[in-house]
Parts: structure tokens; sequence; C-alpha cells
């Protein structure tokens, strides 16, 4: 086999390996975002959490001071009504009147507090339904990644040491080429030459559609271990067999074309197909479309 048929069997299972890889990549990102989405929120519940204790110490502490101005407004209370003068009696009361306000300062922050962790109890709730639900996403990830990876797994490695062999068959320098433009194209190292006009000699390259001189499609069509790659796109060149079955066509076609020629040209003016005709540009669009579309 010619070095471009070895370059075309390498691009082949080099584009298999690839397609396999990023199908593999794909389902490893998705789960990978499923993990962090899943670790984010386990740091939302841990935060929750805390908040909730920290309320709830709050509450407590509110409570036990509470209770414990309870406990002086009742022995106040008991004090009053032991009071042997007025002037007591006016001191105990205001130390009452002021050990109600703050209790009932207490009463209102603790309601508030609970209210809270009320709120905080809920967020922890809707937080719980969220996590189930994400970790569900989490296991279909799982279930689709391993499926693919028992898919693929097999194939792949298959797949990379036929790569390997098929890259042996390759000399160094050429190998180093087709890997480059395999890495910048994503695995579109090989384009093949289309025909835009043999009549006129131009072509062009499969990928970029940018003009492929003349000499260029000669050398390709004469030697099967020429390297040359696009100008444009980088890509390593290569004539398809349609391509080149259409060359020959043409080669073919010229000579039973002479006897009609003379023939036609004998009943009137006749002479070989004017390349500007509408049957010449019809004829060459036609072969056009027929390479693009390889
Ligand atoms: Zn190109």
């Amino acid at each position: 086999m010619g070095l471009l048929a070895n370059l075309l069997t390498l691009h082949r299972v080099d584009a298999q390996v690839r397609a396999l890889r990023s199908r593999v990549d794909n389902a490893k990102i998705f789960f990978n975002a499923q993990e962090k989405q899943l670790a984010l929120l386990e740091r939302q519940r841990v935060d929750l959490e805390t908040q909730l204790k920290q309320l709830k110490a709050v509450v407590h502490s509110l409570e036990t001071d509470q209770a414990a101005a309870q406990e002086r407004i009742d022995k106040l209370r008991s004090e009053l009504n032991m009071s042997t003068n007025d002037k007591q009696y006016k001191a105990i009361l205001n130390e009452l009147k002021v050990l109600e306000n703050q209790k009932d300062e207490t009463v209102k922050r603790a309601v508030e507090e609970m209210s809270r962790i009320d709120e905080t109890q809920k967020r922890i709730e809707l937080h719980a339904a969220t996590t189930a639900e994400r970790a569900k996403v989490r296991e279909l990830a799982k279930a689709k990644l391993d499926e693919c990876m028992k898919d693929v797994g097999e194939r792949l490695s298959e797949l990379e040491s036929e790569r390997e062999r098929a890259a042996d068959l390759i000399p160094d320098r050429e190998r180093k080429i087709f890997d480059r433009v395999a890495e910048e194209t994503e695995g579109e190292a090989m384009a093949d030459v289309t025909i835009v006009s043999l009549r006129h000699r131009e072509f062009a390259c499969g990928a970029c559609n940018i003009e492929v001189p003349f000499e260029t499609y000669a050398k390709l069509s004469s030697a099967a271990d020429a390297v040359v790659q696009c100008k444009a796109c980088t890509r390593i060149l290569y004539l398809s067999e349609e391509t080149r079955g259409a060359s020959n066509e043409e080669k073919s076609a010229e000579k039973p074309k002479k006897t009609r020629a003379t023939a036609s040209a004998a009943a009137s003016s006749g002479g070989d197909l004017d390349p500007n005709s509408p049957e010449a540009i019809a004829r060459d669009k036609a072969k056009f479309e027929k390479t693009r579309k390889l």
C-alpha cells in the first residue's frame, strides 16, 4: 500500500477513536457536573444545619433569660407585698417595671428567632428535595457513563491498537504532520481534492474549498506517496476513487468523442463541446457536485 493509502487508513481509525473518546468524554463531563452540583448542595446543607443549630442556641438562651427574669419578677412581687414603707415599695415597683420590659423584649426576640427557625427548617426540607432530585440525575449520569465505558471501552482499546499499527506503517515525518493536523482539525486531517472543472484544470480542497493547483492534482494522480497539504487549511490532500474515476472517464471519453465530433462536424458546424456551452457547464457542474458529496 502506498503512503497515502496508509494515511487514509490511519485517518479512518483515528476518526473512530476520536468519536468514541468524545462519547466517553461527554458522559464523563455530564457525570462530573452532577457530582459538582451535589457537592455544592451538600455544602449548602451543612450551612443550613449550622444556621439552624445557632438559631436554636439563641432561642434556648433567650428562654433561659426569660425564666430567670420571671423568677426574679415572682420574687419581687412577693417582696412587694411584704414591703413596709412607701420608699421600698416604689423601689421594688420600679425594678419590677424594668424587669417586665426586659422580659417582654426577650419574649419578642424569642418569637422572632423561632420564626427564623421555622423558615430555616422549611429551607432545609426544600433543599433535601432538590438534593434528592439531583441525586437521581447523578445516578442516571453514572449509569450512562458505565454503559458508555462498557460499550466503548473494549472497542476503544481495539481501535487504539489498530491506530498504532496503522501509524507504524507511516514514516516519522509524515506521521508528525498527520498528528499535528489531526489535532488542529479535531480529527479531520485528510481532505479529498474535488474537481471544479477538469477541462479548465480547476480543483479545490474538499474541506475548505480553496483552490488546489493543477500540479498538486497531477502529483497526486501519478504518485501514491506524495504528501501535499492544502495551502489554506493544512489538511493532507488525496484523490478519492471517484475523483480518479471521473478523470479517467474524461480521458477515455475523449477518443470516441472525436469520432462523434467528426461525424457531427461533417453534418454541421459541430466540433467538440464548447467549454462555455450550456452542456459543457452542466456536465462540469454535475461532476463537481458528484465529487463534493464524497
Ligand atoms: Zn483546505
